[in-house]
């Protein structure tokens, strides 16, 4: 690392209320040369609140790969860059992690800046386990895709995180009942830190119900956070019923059921059981 090189502060800025921007953060980006920002117009509101007059360049999905070879050169030429998103935490679901990435390769000081994330004020007021926890950022948008990613998260023991735009969050409720089971406990934080900030906590059967009714506000940002599973179905019942059902394709119910049984040290009735009601779905 060369002695003149500058270097790459991540800073975290706040997700509704300016309040929030820590003294830290804001001192930082009125020294830095060069803010790189998600979008350049909507973050220089936040610069000009501050009296900080950098160079502005933007950093987004489609021009990550570009921009971080420029910004790297840039810090090695000595100037200092202040990576920003929109709101929050850079990297979390927001681009820089390419440019981070290229900085710590390059041996150039990299400086987190923490502060507000939807992540953790979501996580801080959910009231569930937060020992552990899984973040799983946007569910995909397409109904089928979404109720595949759910089901892939049926056993997880950890704390789960969502985040969701306002036109899904009804449906996704609905998705995440319909998967998990309606007892499941979940909390919708909804407009972190600002005017309209709303927790709501329950069971996903009864938020599901608050959304297709129309109680529960479906407009402004949604943080999901869903109680993990207290009760993962143990790995050989989830194995039994994928050995039966490949072994279904070639052999009659009876002869499928005992061999998936050996297989996977399963109950033989029980597998007999799904074995003929599988069949019957298929007819
Ligand atoms: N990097 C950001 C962070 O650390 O908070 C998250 C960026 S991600 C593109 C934007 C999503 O975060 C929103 O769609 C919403 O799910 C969640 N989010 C951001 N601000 C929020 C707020 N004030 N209240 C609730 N959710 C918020």
């Amino acid at each position: 690392m060369s002695n003149a090189s500058g270097t790459l502060f991540v800073v975290a800025t706040p997700i509704g209320n300016l309040q929030d921007l820590s003294p830290r953060a804001g001192a930082v980006l009125r020294e830095v040369a060069v803010v790189a920002a998600e979008d350049t117009r909507h973050s220089r509101k936040l610069l000009q609140h501050l009296g900080a007059t950098p160079r502005c360049l933007s950093l987004h999905r489609h021009n990550e790969s570009r921009r971080t070879s420029e910004l790297l050169a840039l810090i090695e030429a000595g100037q200092s860059v202040a990576l920003i998103s929109d709101a929050g935490t850079p990297l979390i679901s927001d681009p820089g992690s390419a440019l981070v990435r290229a900085a710590l390769d390059a041996g150039v000081p990299v400086v987190p800046v923490p502060g507000p994330s939807a992540l953790s004020a979501a996580l801080s007021v959910c009231g569930l386990a937060t020992e552990r926890f899984a973040f799983e950022g946007f569910l995909p948008a397409r109904a089928a895709a979404r109720r595949a990613r759910l089901l892939e998260l049926v056993n997880e023991p950890r704390t789960l995180v969502f985040f969701e735009a306002p036109h899904r969050i009804a449906d996704c409720i609905a998705a995440m009942a319909q998967a998990f089971g309606l007892t499941r406990r979940a909390l919708v934080a909804r407009e972190l830190t600002k005017v309209y900030e709303t927790l709501q906590s329950a069971g996903l059967g009864e938020l599901a119900a608050s959304y297709a009714a129309g109680d529960a506000p479906a407009r402004g940002e949604f943080v999901v956070v869903v109680e993990g599973n207290p009760q993962p179905a143990p790995a050989t019942q989830l194995d039994a019923e994928s050995v039966l059902r490949a072994l279904l394709q070639e052999l009659p119910p009876a002869r499928a059921a005992r061999l998936a049984a050996r297989l996977t040290s399963s109950s033989r009735q029980q597998l007999y059981a799904r074995a003929l009601a599988l069949a019957g779905e298929q007819e």
